[in-house]
């Protein structure tokens, strides 16, 4: 059974207060959205006005259709999930965006001088397809219609601490 506990606060929160529950046991239950539900579903308005930031701490990375559903949802909020274990198997989703890997130093100082001007002027996140066997616990966002792995996208909110969690 995966289990999710959902979090929500506004930008600048010093704490994430208590979360809201959800639990799945099948492939048509997603602990997230049940517990992003209380904030924001038929369960009602728990004074959700002004929340933007949303941890979940599960133990299991999100299925398919909760990441896509979580992209969209990124447009206007922003989401960690703190990834204690990956008991259903899923592993991360994909695509992934993680932070372009600085030039290694090398014995040629006019090719790491190249290396190092080429890594100034490109993207500062790469985009990742396969990244193998991933170790838990992890962190994962949604910021802005993308998903980022262990690395915190450039201007997502600021939030309380995570690692406690
Ligand atoms: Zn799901």
């Amino acid at each position: 059974m995966v289990v999710s506990s959902c979090y929500g606060i506004t930008p600048g929160s010093t704490n994430w207060g208590q979360p809201q529950q959800g639990s799945a046991n099948g492939d048509r239950e997603h602990a997230e959205r049940e517990a992003y539900a209380h904030y924001t579903g038929h369960r009602g308005d728990r004074n959700f006005r002004g929340l933007s930031v949303f941890l979940f701490v599960q133990d299991a990375y999100p299925c398919r259709e909760c990441d896509t559903f979580f992209r969209a949802q990124s447009a206007t909020k922003s989401f960690v999930f703190r990834i204690t274990r990956n008991t259903a198997g899923y592993g991360p989703p994909t695509p992934l965006l993680e932070r372009r890997p600085r030039p290694a130093m090398g014995n040629d100082p006019a090719a790491y001088h190249a290396a190092m001007q080429a890594f100034k002027n490109a993207a500062p996140f790469v985009q990742v397809a396969n990244l193998g066997a991933v170790q838990t616990p992890a962190v994962l966002y949604y910021h802005r219609g993308s998903a980022y792995l262990n690395v915190t996208p450039d201007g997502f909110p600021a939030h309380p601490d995570i690692s406690r969690f």
